[in-house]
């Protein structure tokens, strides 16, 4: 039986995906900022540092799988949400790398969103400043943003520059070349506290509600594991650098046509 560390696995989908593989048999490595075997802050680089330091301790530096699943989203303050969402799991990830390396073959999996293809007038700026390892620069570029809606474009921006992350990582001979296969998992609306929150909002709620979802109800945290664990699995080698969209048809309804995108040579 394996060993799997889990970044945001006290509530949601990080919680759901640690009983399905601890009913595999497995053993869970948790990360949150309470309820966990690693209490870390994710915000910042002391706390990140902290969480890769104890699941290296708690795993004995061997991981067969990572999730990164903690994240924050509207209605929290954009700052918190561009940190913990992107840096929060790339630091991780990369922190413990070696680890994932040690086991021969192992899979990660960040947990994205929709809101990557769905959310308009996400900042490039931003997305690019992250990309680029300067989150200061990145929180400095959210200032002029609408400050209503701010939480919402740094949630966007956090999710796609953490998918373009996975894609520019998984080819590299750091990732796959290790054997790690990289992905992101990319949910629409899921029925967990963070979607709550959402909903709970004066300015947010109306706007999740009146957002489509073609088969009709959100998702569980538990369906949404389930694609994670899959992603896991030995069966899913085969995916590197993908983004798995999970979302009901939302961004199929909104935006059928913009992808697959052609190119020329
Ligand atoms: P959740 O609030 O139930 O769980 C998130 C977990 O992350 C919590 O346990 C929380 O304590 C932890 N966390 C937050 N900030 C942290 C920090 N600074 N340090 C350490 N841990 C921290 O939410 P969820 O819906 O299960 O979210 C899981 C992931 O799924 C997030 O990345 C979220 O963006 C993503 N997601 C959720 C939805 C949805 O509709 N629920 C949709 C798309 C993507």
């Amino acid at each position: 039986m394996g060993t799997y560390a889990i970044t945001g696995s006290a509530s949601g989908i990080g919680a759901a995906v640690r009983r399905l593989l601890e009913d595999q048999g497995h053993r869970v490595v948790g990360v949150d900022l309470a309820d966990a075997e690693v209490t870390a802050d994710l915000s910042g680089p002391a706390g990140r540092a902290a969480a890769v330091a104890g699941v290296l301790d708690a795993s004995g530096g061997r991981l067969d799988g990572l999730v990164t699943a903690a994240g924050l989203g509207p209605p929290r303050p954009a700052e918190a949400i561009l940190r913990v969402n992107h840096q929060g799991s790339v630091a991780i990830l990369e922190g413990l790398r070696p680890a994932l390396a040690a086991a021969g073959s192992a899979q990660a999996v960040q947990i994205g969103s929709n809101a990557t293809t769905t959310t308009p007038g996400i900042p490039d700026d931003v997305v690019e400043a992250l990309l680029d390892g300067d989150e200061d620069l990145a929180v400095e570029r959210l200032a002029p943003l609408p400050a209503e809606f701010a939480p919402s474009l740094a949630y966007g921006a956090s999710k796609t520059a953490v998918t373009r992350w996975c894609r520019r990582a998984a080819v590299t001979e750091a990732w796959v070349g290790a054997g790690i296969r990289l992905n992101v998992l990319a949910p629409g609306a899921v029925r967990t506290p963070l979607l709550q929150a959402g909903m709970d909002d004066p300015l947010y709620g109306p706007l999740i509600r009146s957002f489509e979802i073609p088969v009709g109800e959100p998702a569980t945290a538990e369906e949404m594991a389930a694609w994670v664990v899959f992603l896991l699995s030995p069966v899913a080698r085969y995916a590197c650098g993908s983004m798995i969209v999970v979302d009901g048809g939302s961004s199929a309804r909104l935006r059928a046509d913009d992808w697959p995108r052609t190119f020329q040579l």
